[in-house]
């Protein structure tokens, strides 16, 4: 459960980042200590698929007093082939749907690896699967960020984000359509273990205005709360835009730096501007 959570006076909440227990660099303790470092009053650790490494995270915020926040980032395919995020906040991380529901979602990555390396031979990236073994904390989260450090590594890509756009996105050789959870399903977990659900990083979806609404419009339907209306992902842009969004569909808001680690985020821990204004801040709802 949460610690402290007295929200009134937060000034700095960061409700999403990853640990080396899925794909981010950093432990659980350190991701608490550089967030608290960073100025920090209220962290979320949102592991992918992976509830891990919450306890080492929480002891590590008590010692510094740091508010904290259990949840973690689900994978959802949505309308067939589009994945998509839903960051559970505030969450029993111990509820047995949850963790039977996140057992269910992370089966599947070791094969789908498989293929990843296939197709990846095939372009002339070879041994990408032991690769890409080599930087992951907890081998059942395979996954593309760490086919991507092993690519960069390999001198295909000159940095980590330019990887997706020549070998890890849609489309590109090393993409493999996968099935995770269906949006019904992760918002039935969610709520079972009490937690508040978020779409992540709406801007990063890429979806007709047409299709977001009707994204959004079926996420609230199945108990969605919030968007990310600050987040790693947005351009100013998109934070103005979603800002509307939320406003409009009556979400709450967060802010989200969705850090993964030195040298690979665009936004550290913490470093997020201020909500806009005439929105409900997400950790206002938190226990
Ligand atoms: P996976 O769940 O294995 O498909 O991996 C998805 C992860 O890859 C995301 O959580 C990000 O950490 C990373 N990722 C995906 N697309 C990009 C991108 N365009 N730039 C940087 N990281 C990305
Ligand atoms: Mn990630
Ligand atoms: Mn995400
Ligand atoms: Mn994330």
């Amino acid at each position: 459960m949460s610690t402290n959570t007295d929200t009134a006076a937060v000034a700095n909440a960061d409700l999403h980042c990853h640990s080396t227990y899925s794909d981010g660099l950093l432990r659980p303790q350190e991701i608490v200590r550089r967030a608290y470092a960073n100025g920090v009053d209220l962290l979320a650790l949102t592991d992918h698929d992976e509830v891990g490494g919450l306890g080492e995270a929480r002891l590590a915020a008590q010692e510094l007093g740091l508010k904290f926040i259990d949840g973690v980032e689900i994978s959802v395919s949505w309308d067939d082939d589009t994945t998509v995020h839903i960051v559970a906040l505030d969450i029993d991380p111990d509820h047995p749907a949850l963790l039977a529901g996140l057992a269910q979602v992370r089966r599947g990555r070791g094969e789908r690896a498989s293929r990843m390396a296939a197709e990846l031979d095939n372009v002339g990236i070879h041994g990408a699967h032991q690769g890409a073994l080599r930087y992951v904390g907890n081998p059942a989260l395979v996954g593309r960020s760490h086919f991507a450090r092993y690519i960069v590594e390999t001198g295909h890509a000159k940095d980590f984000r330019s990887v997706f756009d020549h070998w890890l996105a849609k489309g590109k050789p090393g993409y493999v359509a996968h099935s995770w959870a269906t949006l019904a399903q992760a918002l039935g977990w969610i709520g079972a273990a009490g937690g508040i659900a978020v779409m992540a990083h709406p801007g990063r979806y890429r979806l007709s205005n047409k299709t977001l609404r009707r994204l959004l419009a079926e996420f609230r339907e199945l108990g969605g709360k919030g968007i990310e209306v600050l987040s790693g992902s947005h351009s100013d842009v998109d934070t103005r835009e979603f800002a509307r969004y939320a406003r409009e569909f009556g979400f709450l808001a967060s802010r989200a730096s969705d850090f993964h680690g030195p040298g690979e985020s665009r936004i550290d821990l913490g470093m997020l501007p201020r909500l806009p204004d005439n929105l409900t801040p997400v950790w206002g709802d938190f226990r």
